[in-house]
Parts: structure tokens; C-alpha cells; sequence
């Protein structure tokens, strides 16, 4: 769905559909030609980067593999609980693998600092970080996210794979939400 087929729903749109769609294949572009030659093994987190991967990895022109892992960080809420835990793990082994996580977006970076101690304990070839969406306070950690989608303000977004209350991830435009939506 489009943000115009519930604009009620909405206070404002970021960025369009349109839009999401040309920033991914220019950063799929980048990533064809830093791991060209390579066996790049993509590790989606889920849920909110089902999109990302999706639509990423298509717009690729080299080969890729691709798995799973769910972490929770927030709960049904906006604001982060600090806790990390494993959902679901990986399905193989990437000793020796070149790694590179797709995440939604990347807010205090706390969800991805511990991914990449976790993932960086199983000894990959390489682990890089591709966020589709990234917030200021991400400065503020010293994770070094090699692709970023969009910068954007510190505002909660949802659509395109992101959620509130489990809701609005298939909306493909990426836009706030307004403050009765919060209420109910
Ligand atoms: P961090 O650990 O970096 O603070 O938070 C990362 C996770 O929090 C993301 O993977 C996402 O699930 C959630 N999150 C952070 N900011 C937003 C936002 O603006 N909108 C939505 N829907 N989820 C967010
Ligand atoms: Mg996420
Ligand atoms: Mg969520």
C-alpha cells in the first residue's frame, strides 16, 4: 500500500516509493563492485529488512547468498529496551565467509554492535553492514556502516519492512506517522 491509500494514517512522507527504489540500485551497484569475484553470503535481519533484501539483492547483477537471523531490540513501543536477544540464529556456518548484514535502520546501533561482536565470534572472512536507514544518534557509536540507504532525522519512521505495533511494513513509501495512530 501507498501512503495515499490511508493518508490519515500519515503526518508526513520521507521518501516514496520511487525514490527508495533508485537509492537501492545505486547502493546495490556499490555493493556488485566491492565484492565482485567474492561469495557473498547477505544475512537479512528479520523482519524489518525483508524489503531491503528483497528488493537489494535483485537489483544486484553477482551472485549472493542469503540467511536469516531475528533479534528483538524494541518491543511494540518507539523507544529502544536495551535488550538484545536471539530469535533465530543463522541456518550455516560462515567461518571463512564474506558477511554482509542488511538491517532496516540504525538508530542508537545498539541491535548491530551486538550482531557483529556475535557474528564476528565465528570467524568470517569479512563482516560489513548495509542499513537502509540510519539516524543521527548512530554517530554517537563507533559502528562503521559501509552502505547507508537514507540518512534521516531523528524522527520514528515506518514502511518499507519497518513497523509499528507490527503494522505498516508494507507500506512502500517511508513516512511518519500521525499522532492518533500513537493514541489508539
Ligand atoms: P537500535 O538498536 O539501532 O537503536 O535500533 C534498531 C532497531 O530498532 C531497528 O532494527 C528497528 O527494528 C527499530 N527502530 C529504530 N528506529 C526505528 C524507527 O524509526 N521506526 C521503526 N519502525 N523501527 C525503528
Ligand atoms: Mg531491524
Ligand atoms: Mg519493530
Amino acid at each position: 500500500m501507498r501512503a495515499s491509500d490511508i493518508p490519515e494514517d500519515f503526518d508526513h512522507v520521507l521518501y516514496t516509493e520511487e525514490q527508495v527504489a533508485s537509492r537501492i540500485r545505486e547502493v546495490a551497484a556499490q555493493i556488485d563492485a566491492d565484492y565482485a569475484g567474492r561469495d557473498l553470503l547477505m544475512v537479512g535481519v528479520l523482519n524489518g529488512a525483508v524489503m531491503t533484501m528483497a528488493d537489494l539483492c535483485r537489483a544486484m547483477k553477482s551472485h549472493m547468498s542469503m540467511d536469516w537471523m531475528a533479534v528483538s531490540s524494541y518491543g511494540a513501543g518507539t523507544k529502544s529496551s536495551g535488550v538484545v536477544r536471539i530469535l533465530k540464529d543463522l541456518t550455516k556456518d560462515i567461518e571463512g565467509r564474506d558477511i554482509l548484514i542488511v538491517e532496516d535502520i540504525v538508530d542508537t546501533g545498539l541491535t548491530l554492535s551486538y550482531l557483529v561482536q556475535n557474528l564476528r565470534s565465528r570467524n568470517p572472512k569479512s563482516i560489513e553492514i548495509m542499513a537502509m536507514f540510519r539516524k543521527p544518534e548512530a554517530v554517537t557509536c563507533p559502528l562503521d556502516v559501509k552502505y547507508v540507504g537514507f540518512d534521516i532525522p531523528n524522527e520514528f519512521v515506518v514502511g518499507y519492512g519497518l513497523d509499528y505495533a507490527d503494522k505498516y511494513r508494507n507500506l512502500t513509501d517511508v513516512a511518519t506517522l500521525a499522532p492518533h495512530v500513537y493514541a489508539s
